[in-house]
């Protein structure tokens, strides 16, 4: 799920003002050496302070002139926290920096981004504190680039402090990216959750205990999905294995809500210093998609500041509609997904695919909870990705449950995520085999909606079978639901005020219907 919005990294839109640079100013102190730089100059400290008023810019930018012979830069910030009447923001700041190469938006000069998660960081040629990049530290002009996302009315006080710590550049970091490929069955169903985080964002798991996580949920490929960097890319290649793919990514972390960037290149960074009105995103989007990558609008309707989607879903490649444990944000998010397919089916266009992921980011969120069932024809990056671009996959809480989708007519056969052509009025036999959900109450749904409802058995599978016709439903759908708190399997189709329906334990993604010709 979302992390906690105080812990949220921020994202903006770029806007240099007057303001921003102009509230700043640098005082310059003296430190004493560390004993590593002994032989060197003695470290050098550069004090910012600044007020950023309510209505401060998306991103405040900090030019920090970068002497020559810096082995290393490292940063600390705080910044006030007035009283503020309850229902009001309070002060949150965000921080990452840039270097010599500038700030432009999808430039060249991003060095890493810690929003709100840590007070301090450093960098160098070697090493540098997850979330930021390793690399050279030339001089120039290099920006502190902090991101205001909530101000209190009293305005924010910031300080920042630069050390340079002279001396050689120590070697160079090499980054171990993951295979591209994992031993894989051939064309089989694959299990994958594409949306998780590290230590390299606002986690606080260590990337081998996520890699832990997968295997122990019985997943066979994940996405590294960390906010807005790319630095937990170079650490995945030892911890992937034959027996589990990585697939580099990255949740680009708005302030119009949340996407996932997913099959990224290793190293690649997507920029997400813009909002809605903006207009950048298609630009990043296509940014995404000549890497072989898919651009998912992530945990639509989630209520923290900034995480609902503006960006509508013209350039998504598919939607998560499940994050996390199922709250009633999913709820929406089915709904919207479920809205658009007869519009897409009715316009030809290609249909929004579901996927459903864990965002976890620390215990006990559980890796995995929920995840995609995919049917790829490798367990390797392009073929997942296809998959999943297919919509030829269904969405699991754990891999304990087990499910299977067809629709049968005329002699055809169609599974999840393809097209079922028919006679208008040939039958089309709908059959739902469900293990592990018991008691499980099972939905059939088309353009139409509920259709069908049957209680699974409280023990073994189940297996649901439905008749219809490709002239009575655009599309057909399943979902499968654990009963409601008081044991009752949900409300078909009346209404009233209460929620309807227990939570979510499968969702597939639907077989479509056409009509021959
Ligand atoms: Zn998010
Ligand atoms: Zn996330």
């Amino acid at each position: 799920m979302p992390t906690d919005p105080s812990a949220l990294p921020g994202r903006r839109a770029l806007l240099r003002t007057g303001l921003a640079t102009g509230a700043a100013t640098a005082t310059a102190g003296l430190a004493a050496p560390t004993p590593a730089a002994a032989a060197s100059p003695a470290d050098r400290t550069v004090t910012l302070t600044g007020l950023l008023p309510t209505g401060a810019p998306d991103f405040v930018l900090l030019p920090v002139e970068v002497p020559p012979g810096v082995r290393e830069i490292a940063v600390s910030y705080g910044y006030d926290r007035p009283a503020v009447p309850a229902g009001t923001p309070g002060n949150s700041c965000d921080i990452g920096i840039f270097d010599e190469r500038g700030t432009e938006l999808g430039g060249r000069g991003f060095r890493g981004w810690s929003g709100g998660f840590r007070d301090s960081f450093a960098l160098s040629a070697s090493a540098a504190t997850p979330g930021y990049l390793p690399g050279p530290v030339n001089p120039g002009t290099w920006h502190v680039v902090l991101g205001p996302y909530q101000v209190a009315p009293q305005g924010l006080a910031y300080t920042v402090q630069v050390t340079f710590r002279f001396g050689r550049p120590g070697p160079a970091f090499v980054p171990h990216y993951p295979a591209e490929r994992a031993r894989g069955r051939g064309r089989a169903w694959y299990r994958g959750d594409c949306h998780l985080h590290t230590v390299h964002s606002d986690g606080r798991r260590l990337p081998e205990e996520v890699a832990a996580g997968a295997r122990a949920a019985g997943l066979d490929f994940i996405v590294s999905t960390d906010h807005n960097t790319s630095s937990a890319h170079g650490v995945w290649g030892p911890l992937a294995g034959d027996d589990l793919l990585v697939i580099t990514g990255e949740e680009v972390t708005t302030r119009n809500g949340h996407w996932l960037a997913l099959g990224l290149d290793p190293g690649e960074f997507v920029d997400w210093r813009y909002r809605s009105r903006d207009g950048q995103f298609p630009r990043f989007a296509r940014q995404v998609r000549r890497s072989g990558g898919l651009v998912v609008p992530a945990h639509p309707y989630c209520p923290y500041v900034a995480c609902q989607w503006k960006f509508g879903y013209r350039d998504a490649d598919a939607v998560e509609v499940w994050n996390g444990p199922w709250t009633y944000d999913d709820e929406s998010a089915v709904d919207t997904w479920d809205a658009g397919l007869a519009a897409a089916l009715r316009e030809s266009r290609d249909w929004l695919p579901a996927l459903g992921n864990s965002d976890a980011h620390s215990a006990p969120q559980a890796v995995g909870s929920p995840h995609n069932v995919v049917l790829a024809d490798d367990l390797s990056r392009p073929a997942v990705l296809d998959g999943l671009r297919a919509g030829r996959s269904w969405i699991a809480e754990s891999a304990a449950v087990g499910l299977e989708f067809t629709a049968t007519g005329h002699g055809r056969r169609a599974g999840i995520g393809e097209r079922l052509t028919v006679p208008a009025d040939a039958p089309v036999d709908v059959e739902l085999t469900v293990s592990g959900v018991p008691g499980g109450t099972a939905r059939l749904l088309t353009d139409e909606g509920q259709l069908h409802q049957e209680t699974l058995p409280a023990t073994g599978p189940g297996t649901v079978r439905w008749r219809t016709t490709a002239s009575l439903a655009a599309y057909v759908r399943a979902e499968v639901r654990h009963p409601r708190a008081d044991g009752t399997p949900g409300k078909g189709n009346a209404m009233g005020p209460d929620l309807p329906w227990g939570p979510m334990a499968a969702l597939t993604n639907p077989i479509t219907l056409h009509v021959q010709q």
